[in-house]
């Protein structure tokens, strides 16, 4: 199946007189007629539901979608895309452990990653996007155990070159986890370019319209844990607290990430995503393929006019011809890249925050990539706790203006920008 046709039907097949639509297992627990039966799922021994916080069939049946859309082996829902951040490092990564990281990623995630994670031991060193292979190599140790980078960066809208970040993991024998959001698997599936597993934030594209926060972590299936063994222990030997299980011998190299992940993190953290926000997920992800295109036909419009504005100072769109990112953009995402733009308003703060003032069809909101388009102004938002000194050092100038197009017509878009500029 293409890409469009795996949007609309993948992931769930009815049979005979059963529900057309994916149903909504809106129940937290699964009746067994024994002991014994319900034993063996404890044991991770036969296949079926038992509690919610472990999986749920709504939840399964997105979770085989996305799957299938990033050409991966297995996939687990969470509850929010830095849940599956979290758990996508964690997995793999313990207290005493180092990850190499871009440093062109989304705020929150560089927030889990540089504090929260950094508390419980786990040590990270980041990299620009744009670093020579011999700088990227110079960021291993001895004690690393992933590699992460954004396809497009969330709001730099840097494009990663995923083949050269994927080529210095495995020569470390670790994997290459790319979170995919601002892509989406219609433009860019990373595990064609070398990326061993996958992570979303589903609030953004794959909902589309801005009703569930959710995440999702899909595995390619083709990273050996077991040729790097004293690498990852976790996957490789017994664990104790599943009764003596190892993932890679249970669930071969296809099913051992997602299974760790699913019987040990989301067991103890329990970031579900709930069947209903699975089930609003599961409609965004039927049109994904139809709006992704609208997006970029919109992003590409609105960044191609901007360019024209007098009273803009500078425009960033990985779809626009001699943007610093063109060329890659179009080497991993040659049907289009996302809706996001970025732009400067001359004037600075304050002619950013007046200009936003005054748009009518595009609202202010902390949000990103939904059908309505929605505007931020980081210098005084998100990022607002910064002078203008530290927003410059974290890329984040002070007269940016993150615009994310939505699916209205490019027209009303483009007059919208024009009146509030003038
Ligand atoms: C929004 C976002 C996240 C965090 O996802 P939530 O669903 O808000 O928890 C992670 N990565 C990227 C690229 C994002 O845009």
């Amino acid at each position: 199946m293409s890409i469009g046709t795996k949007c609309v039907q993948g992931g769930y097949t009815p049979g005979n007189g059963e529900p057309r639509e994916v149903p909504i297992y809106q129940s937290t627990t699964f009746k067994y007629a024994s002991s014994a039966d319900m034993g063996k799922l404890f044991d991770l021994e036969a296949e079926g539901y038992f509690y919610s916080r472990l999986q749920n069939p709504t939840c399964d049946i997105v979770a085989k979608k996305i799957a299938e859309l990033e050409g991966g082996t297995a996939a687990m829902l969470t509850g929010s895309g830095q849940a599956a951040n979290f758990y996508a490092v964690f997995n793999i990564a313990s207290c005493g452990d180092h990850v190499v990281s871009s440093s062109s990623i989304y705020g929150g995630t560089y927030n889990l990653f540089a504090v929260t994670m950094k508390r419980m031991g786990i040590d990270f060193t980041f990299v620009s996007p744009d670093c020579t292979p011999e700088e990227l190599e110079a960021a291993f140790r001895p004690n690393t155990k992933a590699v992460f980078g954004e396809t497009i960066a969330n709001p730099a809208l840097t494009v990663l070159d995923i083949e050269k970040f994927a080529r210095a993991a495995h020569n470390h024998g670790v994997p290459l986890i790319v979170d995919n959001t601002f892509a989406t698997p219609v433009n860019c599936r990373p595990f064609e370019w070398g990326a061993d597993i996958v992570t979303h934030s589903t609030t953004k594209y794959m909902d589309g319209h801005g009703s569930a926060v959710g995440g999702a972590i899909v595995d390619s299936g083709k990273f050996d844990w077991n040729a790097h063994k004293d690498k990852f222990p976790g996957l490789t030997t017994p664990d104790e607290s599943y009764h003596g299980v190892t993932y890679t011998e249970r669930f071969g190299l296809g099913g051992a990430f997602i299974t760790k992940a699913t019987a040990q993190l989301m067991r103890d953290f329990g970031s579900v995503q709930s069947p209903q926000s699975a089930f609003y997920l599961n409609l965004g992800l039927e049109s994904l393929h139809v709006r992704m295109k609208r997006h970029c036909e919109n992003g590409l419009a609105v960044a191609k006019f901007l360019q024209t504005c007098d009273k803009v100072a500078w425009v960033q769109y990985p779809g626009l011809e001699g943007d610093k990112y063109y060329d890659i953009a179009k080497k991993y995402m040659p049907l289009g890249t996302c809706g996001v733009v970025s732009f400067g308003v001359k004037g600075g703060r304050e002619a950013a925050e007046r200009f936003m003032g005054k748009l009518r069809i595009a609202a202010i909101e902390t949000h990103v990539a939904d059908a309505r388009t929605c505007c931020l102004h980081p210098a005084s938002a998100t990022h607002r706790q910064m002078n203008d000194e530290e927003l410059r050092a974290a890329g984040v100038t002070p007269d940016l203006v993150r615009f994310s197009c939505g699916l209205e017509d490019a027209e009303d878009l483009i007059a919208d920008i024009k009146q509030a500029l003038e």
